[in-house]
């Protein structure tokens, strides 16, 4: 089981103002969640904190039970957290099947390694057909593809993913989406996503949890939150 609970969370930079000032939020085991709101919101910051990145000054971040609070980030990939940062994520110098192996190097060992590599070419086709790419020679959308197929293949319980579909098409962003929402109900991942296109991430999500001035203003099933016009308009600009 692996339910993401985070109390009373307060997360700042340096000497500054707290960023998220005291934030509880649940995740349910399986759940694919939109993080939500406008631009400096905290959707970054949230993520970073539950990485370990941006420690937090108090609270407490539990997954499954476990405390992860005052753990260092690789211990918390250990613990089955993975972060796919915005726009990042990809070794240019590599192709795209030495990108996969480096996801699945540790999790995986021999004969299930090749099996997580051809199910991530199977799911991620436009991948497979550039297995042989160097990572410098792929778009946008592609670059995009691989950090989250390089993420998936490693089999994280919760996947953390910060705008994945900054700056691509929107027929890209359908696609990536798609494999994610697939992906994740195939394998029960656990999914944090942190995205601007609100209704690309809402078409997508089980739950949206929206973010303002660092505090969770809405919790509510995806559906309900795409229809509540109130909500869209004073939270999420459409
Ligand atoms: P965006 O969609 O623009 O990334 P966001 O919801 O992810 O927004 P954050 O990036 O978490 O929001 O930013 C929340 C607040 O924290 C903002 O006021 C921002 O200026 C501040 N902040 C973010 N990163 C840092 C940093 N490294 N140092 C100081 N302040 C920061």
């Amino acid at each position: 089981m692996s339910e993401l609970i985070l109390e009373r969370l307060v997360v700042g930079y340096g000497d500054g103002a707290p960023v998220l000032d005291g934030l509880d939020l649940t995740v349910a085991d399986g759940a694919v969640v939109a993080l939500l709101g406008a631009n400096g919101a905290g959707k970054t910051t949230l993520l970073r904190a539950l990485a370990g990145l941006t420690p937090a000054r108090s609270g407490r971040i539990l997954l499954g039970g476990t405390d992860l609070t005052g753990l260092a980030p690789e211990d918390r990939v250990r613990r089955g957290l993975a972060l796919v940062p915005e726009g990042r994520g990809v070794v240019v110098e590599l192709t795209v099947e030495e990108n996969l192996r480096l996801g699945a190097l540790w999790r995986h060992r021999g004969a299930a390694r090749q099996r997580a590599l051809d199910e991530a070419f199977e799911l991620f086709e436009p991948l497979a057909r550039r297995r042989h790419a160097a990572g410098h020679t792929l778009s946008g959308g592609e670059r995009r593809m691989l950090a989250l197929a390089r993420a998936l293949i490693a089999g994280p319980d919760v996947l953390l993913l910060d705008e994945p579909s900054l700056g691509l098409a929107p027929l890209v962003t359908a696609h990536l989406l798609g494999v994610l929402h697939e992906t994740a109900a195939r394998t029960g991942t656990t999914v944090l996503l942190a995205e601007q296109n609100v209704t690309g991430a809402l078409s997508v999500a089980d739950r949206g949890v929206v973010l303002n001035l660092g505090e969770v203003v809405a919790d509510r099933p995806a559906a309900e939150l795409s229809g509540d016009p109130r909500l869209r308009h004073a939270y999420l600009g459409f």
